[in-house]
Order: C-alpha cells, then structure tokens, then sequence
C-alpha cells in the first residue's frame, strides 16, 4: 500500500476537499482507496457521509487504545473508498501521545497492518504537531494543497523545515510529491500570481491539474458526498478526476522507486 499524506499547517487550504475527492475519483476508476483521518474535525470522515455519532471506535483507539486498525477501518457508500474515521476526541491525542512509546510512528504502525488498499491517503489536521508527525512518519510522500490566494506562500518553509525534520531522523524515504494549487480563479491575476510563483519555487512537483474555485465543490460536503457523485459534471469534478489520474500515474502505474 503506497501511503500519501496531505499536508499543510495552514487551514482552509484544500486538504479535505482533496483527500476525499482524490479517494472518490481514484475508487471510481477501480482502485481501492484508504483514507486516514488525522484531523480532529473529522470533516474528511462527515465528507464521505459517515455519521460520526454512529460510529463504535476511530482513529483515536487505533493510535492511543493499539485497537488493531482493520477494526476502525469502515467502508464508505462510494466505490473502492473506505475511512479510518476522526472523531473530536483525536484533540486529545496531540497531548496524550506525548507520553507514549514511540510517539511519532503509531500511525506508521498501524497502517503496516493494514492490506488489501492501492492507496492510502492521510488528511492531516491544520498544523505540525504530533499528528501530522504521525502521518509524515507513515507516508512515502506528501502531497500540499496550496491555495492561490494571498499568503499562499506564508508558512511554507516551516512545513518544509517539518518534512526535512522528519525525512533526517524519522522516516528517511519521506519525501514532497506534489503541490496542487486549489482554489483557482482564473479572472483574478492574483490566482495567476501564486501559480507562478509556486511553480518557481516546486518546479517538477506541481500537478498540471488546477482546482478551480467551485462551488459545488464547498457544498457537496454538507450532503455527505464526493463532488464526482454530488455533480459529476462540474468544474471542480471534472478537474478532480483529472488529477486522480496525474496521482495514479506518479504512484500507482509503476513500480516503487
Ligand atoms: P482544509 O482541509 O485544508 O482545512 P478544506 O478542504 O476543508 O481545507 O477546504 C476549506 C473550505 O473551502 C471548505 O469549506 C471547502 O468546502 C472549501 N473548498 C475547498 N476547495 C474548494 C474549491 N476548489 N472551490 C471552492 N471551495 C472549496
Ligand atoms: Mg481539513
């Protein structure tokens, strides 16, 4: 299972949005797709439609209680997709984890755990602290969500400094690979601006797939579901299909580096 976690401390930058219509568009075209929600707010796990009021156990137990992951693994409605669920309580794992053995790879080893998914795709929470540790330490790569907006940019190097961390004493195969710049708006120059100048500073990396702003897809998480399901002819579902595809050839169609 090739392992990616999405990553960016600043909030409101796509990363949900992302994760779970990457998940949708890859399961859609025939893989079999994990997402691990690693944010508290649990909004890639409501995203999907799963009512965290019913749940019986999360993410929380596999990474404080050693509940054995393929319990807290739940499917979705959505073809090939299926959720290690977040709930309020993973707040308290940032500081609960602290006093525990090997704090930082939990998430690593639990997912080590886990077969039978192409890809599994870690939605971290807006900031650097124990669990997005855990999900960098789990993950081959890392994909960031950069929205083209005024101080896009602001922050940046502190994610890389935390990659670079990670990647020098933790999990040496860790590694940026892609940006995807979100929240497009072609009429502005703005927009334009920060994809240049993204582009400038991750040349290679940037995914030639953009994400329109579109509304459909803000609205399609309050009913529970993937854009390509909620509007399949849409903007922002037409460019998520596209990109799932731009991450199956760099992850999925050949072979591990
Ligand atoms: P993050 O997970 O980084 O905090 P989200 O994916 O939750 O960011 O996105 C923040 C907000 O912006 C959400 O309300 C989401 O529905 C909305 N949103 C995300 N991407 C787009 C887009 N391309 N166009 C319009 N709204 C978007
Ligand atoms: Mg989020």
């Amino acid at each position: 299972m090739r392992i990616i976690a999405v990553a960016n401390q600043k909030g409101g930058v796509g990363k949900t949005t992302s994760c779970v219509n990457i998940a949708a568009a890859l399961g859609y075209r025939g893989r079999q797709v994990l997402i691990v929600d690693m944010d508290p707010q649990g909004h890639s796990t409501s995203g999907l439609g799963i009512d965290k009021g019913t749940l019986s156990c999360s993410v929380y137990d596999v990474l404080i209680n050693d509940l054995s992951p393929e319990r807290a693994v739940f499917p979705t409605q959505w073809k090939g997709v299926f959720v290690l669920p977040a709930r309020l309580e993973l707040a308290g794992a940032e500081v609960e984890l602290v006093g525990l053995l090997s704090r930082e790879s939990r998430l690593a080893k639990a997912l080590s755990k886990i077969d039978g998914f192409d890809l599994a795709l870690v939605d971290c929470p807006p900031s650097l602290g124990l669990l997005t540790v855990n999900a960098l330490v789990a993950a081959e790569s890392v994909i960031v969500p950069i929205q083209c907006e005024y101080y896009a940019l602001e922050g940046l190097s502190q994610l890389v400094g935390t990659i670079e961390l990670v990647k020098r004493h933790l999990n040496e195969k860790l590694r940026i690979g892609g940006v995807i710049l979100t929240m497009y708006d072609g009429r502005t120059n703005l927009s334009k601006e920060v994809a240049d100048e993204v582009r400038r500073q991750f040349p290679d990396l940037v995914f030639s797939t953009v994400i329109p702003r579109n509304v459909r897809l803000s609205e399609a998480p309050s009913f529970g579901q993937p854009v390509i399901y909620y509007d399949p002819q849409c903007i922002g579902a037409m460019a998520y299909m596209s990109l799932a595809e731009e991450v199956e050839e760099r992850w999925l169609n050949k072979k591990r580096p």
